[in-house]
């Protein structure tokens, strides 16, 4: 089982960012309304990721740590409707597996908390402590049992930059939580969790952006696309500012940027590749979300639909600008 998890590990757990990520994604299907996520080393020797969800019971706590084992999938039905986030019940298994993890965690309905080691895949047994409602996990020492992999590691300063494009990533998909980010005790973003976009786009990419942006607000063919689009400050020749999400999750698509692109380039806009910030919902019988663990690409069944919609969407937008 150790072994297996090791190997499997590899998949799933790359780089600090990776951890994060699923970290992170834990914790928003938890129902965290703040999170808090710390770093050192770029998250090599030191990650925090704090939430104040649901948490996890006492009882639970090893079984969370088995591989295949999720509390999200009741039935082989379920496969085809996924919404939350994890779906593969692998993540906790793949990171002790390859760290040195703690857990800190209570539910609302318990008077205690519990507190629980795990390292190498290597679990003791669940204590109880005292602790806040929620969640907090730590991952110490990335790899340390697997120096081959270490080496494929970049600087902390190259690892702590994807951590942080993971949390911007996260906090612009969920404006209703608040995030905080904090590199080497540093504090590099603050979200209010208020539910405005905007508030967001601004912590993020500051105000000269989020002044100018245009409201983007489609309905229709089964598609509802929302969000921000406005010229991006600096000219880059690639599609760095393009940020879009599919039912949440943040993705990669040629077909959709490509449509943004097209919709933009009719308002002879002075750069090529706007900034965009869109939240596309669409019937998950629509959209293939079983792509494999860590890549972004999205496969869509019915491509032309989804560009036709994209292109509306923005059009509408930059087209009511004008009026
Ligand atoms: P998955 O997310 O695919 O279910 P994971 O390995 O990521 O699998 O997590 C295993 C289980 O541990 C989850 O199904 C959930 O029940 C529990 N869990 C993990 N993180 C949290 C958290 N932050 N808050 C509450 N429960 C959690
Ligand atoms: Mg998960």
């Amino acid at each position: 089982q150790v072994t297996i998890d090791k190997i499997a590990a590899g998949e799933v757990i790359e780089r600090p960012a990776s951890i994060v990520k699923e970290l992170l994604e834990n914790a928003i299907d938890a129902g965290a309304t703040s999170i808090t996520v710390e770093i050192r080393d770029g998250g090599i020797s030191f990650i925090r990721v704090t939430d104040n969800g649901c948490g996890i019971e006492m009882e639970d706590i090893p079984a969370a740590f088995l591989r295949h084992s999720t509390s999200k999938i009741r039935s082989a039905e379920d496969l085809s409707h996924i919404s939350s986030l994890g779906f593969r019940g692998e993540a906790l298994s793949s990171i002790a597996a390859v760290a040195q993890v703690e857990l800190i965690t209570k539910t609302k309905d318990s008077t205690f908390g519990a507190s629980y080691r795990i390292e190498g895949g290597k679990g003791g047994h669940p204590e109880e402590t005292g602790a806040p409602d929620g969640t907090t996990f730590l991952v110490r020492q990335l790899f340390y049992n697997t120096p081959a992999r270490r080496k494929f590691l970049k600087t902390p300063m190259t690892e702590a930059s994807h951590v942080g494009d993971l949390v911007t990533r996260l906090a612009l998909s969920h404006p209703e939580i608040s995030f905080q980010f904090r590199n080497n005790g540093q504090s590099k973003l603050h979200t209010s969790g208020n539910g405005s976009l905007r508030d967001v786009i601004y912590h993020v990419y500051g105000r000269e952006i989020a002044s100018h942006l245009l409201e983007v607000d489609f309905e229709g063919r089964g598609i509802h696309i929302s969000g921000c689009i406005g010229e991006p400050l600096v000219s880059r020749g690639n599609r760095n500012f393009e940020n879009y999400f599919i039912n949440g999750r943040y993705v990669k698509s040629s077909i959709i940027s490509k449509a943004i692109e097209d919709a933009y380039k009719d308002f002879q806009m002075q750069h090529k590749y706007p900034f965009t910030v869109l939240h596309i919902q669409v019937d998950t019988e629509i959209v293939d979300v079983n792509v494999h663990p860590t890549k972004m690409e999205v496969r869509f069944q019915n491509q032309q639909e989804i560009y036709n919609s994209v292109c509306e969407a923005v059009s509408r937008s930059l087209h009511h600008d004008e009026l």
